[in-house]
């Protein structure tokens, strides 16, 4: 019985549920569908077209080399594979399961032939609920719950063989998608940095593990490579969260490193309670802050954009996003609340520029993240909580990691470089702070109060 694969974040062939469920089945046909309108504004982004060029042509490879294809399409996902089904004669579509909103409804779309596994997060989402069966909001409490439910199951092998048709359908040549980005050309930056693909993904779940001890010292420091750096592989599914968890061995210094990795478990719980948490604010209370939106403002977005607010960190954070295609997670949270508190701006147009910036640009894991930052979500932080940008980057020991990605900054001190402004230090061609730190502060919580 010849049968669809259907891949998406799942671009691996180790630990594949759907993959052995068809293969064992008989033929399989490997498709992967780029649609660029079911998800409407969360088409995937420049920076992650680049990622998911080369992590589609490393799964073709991969898969020639057992025989076997890569089917590429462009268009509507369930038309395609309906159609698919008609010309190949195969009668079953497997696939994992995935959570953002668009893919749901396609899978509902497909219906009764479509066969869903689980893979792609630590636990089964719909099993980690609260008493009573709701998705947790929390995700101290989230933890605890899958904790219960750990370890997960060992990871599945690659299968031995992967039947092919006698017959291949059609395949669009991947070159013809133009997901290189040219404009910016970031293709060159990027690549001095990462490598899409299983093969690299493995290769890290294997190395990480020497590095776990240390992680829980190191992960809030940017200057050092303190975390695993597995997001967009994680985010592409190149690597599974089993084979990552299996990896680290029974080591009680992992822990730490766990509850990171479960917050993708906990993104994806709450966006099947919320799946417009991209766009809606958490607590509707929020939606009438008063957010600023005229031409300074538009300036502001801009510099921040730019990396050109007068904040040190800030800005290497945001040239960091640029350059490279990553943050590092500390710099995320100073950056992101920079935004939304002392520049007063919505959060969702940070949540938009991280979305076409981020090559690990997931539409749970932002979003979440975004909305605990700005305290406008369903969690307890609240919008008055407002981070020290200059504090954090004293006490998380910034210096090199500035002067890595500001050059204009390259040569001051440690005692200066965090705030050159407060020092009386000016570099040549490094702006001043667009706003001051108590400005900033008492304009967000004056608008807070506005809320009453
Ligand atoms: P590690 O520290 O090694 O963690 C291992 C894995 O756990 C990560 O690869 C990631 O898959 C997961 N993880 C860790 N922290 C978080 C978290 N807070 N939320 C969700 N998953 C987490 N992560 C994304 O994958 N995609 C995003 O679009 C994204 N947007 C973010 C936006 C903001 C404003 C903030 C504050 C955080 C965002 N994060 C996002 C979470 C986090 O910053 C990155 O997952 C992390 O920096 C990736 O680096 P790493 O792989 O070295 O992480």
């Amino acid at each position: 019985e010849t049968t669809l694969l259907w891949l998406r974040q799942d671009l691996r062939l180790h630990d594949q549920p759907a993959l052995v469920a068809a293969a064992h089945a008989g033929p399989v046909i490997p498709v992967y569908i780029l649609d660029d309108d079911a998800p409407g504004q969360w088409r995937i982004g420049g920076a992650q077209r680049w990622w998911l060029h080369h992590s589609l042509d490393a799964l073709g490879k991969e898969l020639a080399a057992k025989h076997s294809r890569l089917i590429l399409r462009r268009g509507d996902a369930v038309a395609i594979l309906r159609q698919l089904l008609a010309d190949t004669g195969a009668t079953r579509i497997h696939a994992i399961r995935h959570y953002e909103p668009w893919w749901r409804k396609q899978e509902d779309a497909l219906g009764d032939v479509l066969d869903l596994y689980d893979g792609n997060r630590l636990s089964r989402v719909e099993d980690v609920t609260t008493g009573a069966g709701t998705p947790f909001r929390v995700f101290s409490s989230f933890w605890r719950a899958l904790q219960a439910q750990l370890p997960p199951e060992q990871p599945l092998p690659v299968p031995r063989t992967i039947p092919a048709p006698e017959h291949w359908p059609e395949s669009d040549a991947l070159a013809d998608w133009d997901l290189l980005p040219t404009k910016p050309d970031w293709s060159t930056a990027f690549a001095k940095d990462w490598t899409p693909g299983e093969a690299e993904a493995l290769v890290k779940a294997k190395d990480f593990p020497d590095e776990v001890a240390a992680y829980d010292r190191r992960r809030n420091l940017p200057s050092e490579e303190g975390t695993s750096r597995l997001s967009p592989h994680l985010h592409h599914g190149e690597v599974s969260p089993r084979t990552v968890y299996h990896a680290l061995g029974h080591d009680a210094a992992a822990a730490a490193f766990l509850r990171e990795l479960a917050w993708r478990d906990f993104t994806a719980g709450v966006l099947l309670a919320l799946p417009d948490y991209g766009s809606v604010n958490g607590r509707r209370k929020y939606d009438a802050l008063p957010w600023r939106d005229d031409a300074a403002a538009k300036r502001d977005l801009k510099a921040w954009q730019q990396g050109r607010t007068g904040y040190p960190i800030v800005d290497a954070g945001m040239r960091q996003l640029w350059q490279s295609g990553w943050m590092h997670n500390r710099v995320r949270m100073i950056t992101a609340s920079f935004l939304v508190k002392h520049l007063l701006v919505n959060w969702r147009e940070g949540e938009r520029w991280f979305w076409d910036c981020l090559i690990d640009a997931d539409y749970g894991n932002n979003s979440v993240n975004w909305q605990w930052i700005a305290g406008t979500g369903v969690d307890a932080n609240m919008f008055g909580r407002i981070m020290a940008p200059l504090g954090q980057s004293e006490k998380f020991e910034a210096g090199d990691y500035i002067r890595e990605w500001v050059p204009e900054l390259a040569d001051l001190s440690d005692e200066t470089i965090h705030d050159p402004d407060a020092h009386g230090v000016r570099p040549d061609a490094y702006p001043a702070k667009i706003i001051g730190h108590r400005e900033g502060r008492e304009r967000a919580l004056a608008a807070a109060k506005t809320l009453g």
